[in-house]
């Protein structure tokens, strides 16, 4: 059966609320420090994963056991120890990262001995060999299956397709298409009501990133379910068509706001120093935090020099 996505917030919430009844305050800020692993069913045999660090995708079927993303070593450990009890301690047939960054690729080191494969974008790949204005972690398991722009594999009655669609959060991202279940994990090239993270060393672009969004939405059928690499806090990393148009509206705005203080004459420092919130994107926050002035910084580079 598969629980509708409103039937997880709904369990979620009562989960909260009913965890909350009678606690010490004490005992409920430490709840509030230690995150606790939660698996989510999606939809037929696919589902999350999330405790800290970007949202971890599974499916797990008769024939195949196949995660995205891998968190922290402790997370990543939580997460498979989870699944050996779905799957019946089968090895995992494939590890696949998103992209480079920490927060999705650090508990790869947890796979090692348990996946089979690891499977990345060749950009995505040399970041987690060498990652531009950072240093690799002192052990990890890297991909040993890389590609350019398409990668595909069979899993059970599953078919799990990796696309890379040009330059974005970074510049080796993918999306990972669950096509039976109709699920689509987008890593970090959806932040849901939040600033996104624009990481200008490793090829960001915000152009790129909303054509980025625009050819997903084109590639996949207008029920498709997304998984979200990180969300707002107090909302679920997942959405449909709408959020992610929303977040591609969201980028065009900021790209359309800050040419236009250029082209009203406003210095570089003035456009940098703007803190109020987006007009129409009040819910994503201010911008005063480094990372969400970062996105204005990106903005503001790209429209001066055209790239
Ligand atoms: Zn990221």
């Amino acid at each position: 059966m598969s629980p509708t996505r409103r039937d997880f917030l709904a369990t979620s919430a009562a989960a909260v609320a009913g965890g909350m009844i009678g606690t010490p305050e004490s005992a409920l800020a430490r709840q509030a420090q230690e995150p606790r692993g939660v698996f989510t069913p999606i939809r037929r045999n696919v589902g999350m994963f999330t405790m800290r660090g970007g949202t971890i995708g599974w499916l797990v079927n008769s024939d195949a056991l196949l995660e995205v993303d891998s968190q922290f070593p402790a997370e990543a450990k939580v997460c498979i120890a989870g699944l050996n009890e779905r799957s019946g301690s089968r090895p995992v047939d494939c590890l696949i990262n998103t992209h480079h960054h920490g927060d999705h690729t650090g508990g790869n080191i947890s796979f090692r001995g348990i996946a089979k494969h690891v499977v990345a974008q060749t950009m995505a790949a040399k970041h987690m060999h060498n990652p531009p204005g950072g240093q690799p972690p002192a052990d990890q398991l890297y991909p040993d299956v890389t590609f350019d722009v398409v990668w595909a594999t069979d899993a059970g009655d599953e078919k799990v397709t990796a696309r890379h669609y040009g330059r974005a959060h970074t510049s080796g991202d993918i999306t990972i298409t669950f096509e039976q279940a109709n699920v689509v994990h987008m890593g970090d090239l959806v932040f849901h009501r939040r600033h996104p993270v624009v990481d200008r060393a490793a090829g960001a672009t915000l152009r790129g990133w909303a054509e980025v969004l625009s050819n997903v939405l084109a590639d996949h059928p207008k029920d498709a379910i997304y998984i979200f690499g990180h969300a707002a806090t107090g909302l679920q990393p997942i959405g449909t068509y709408t959020d992610l148009v929303r977040f591609h509206d969201y980028i065009e705005a900021v790209m359309a706001a800050v040419g236009s203080e250029v082209r009203a004459g406003r210095s570089r420092d003035e456009i940098l120093a703007a803190r109020e919130p987006l007009a129409g994107f009040e819910d994503y926050g201010p911008f005063g935090r480094p990372g969400a002035r970062e996105v204005r910084t990106c903005a503001y580079e790209e429209i001066m020099t055209g790239a």
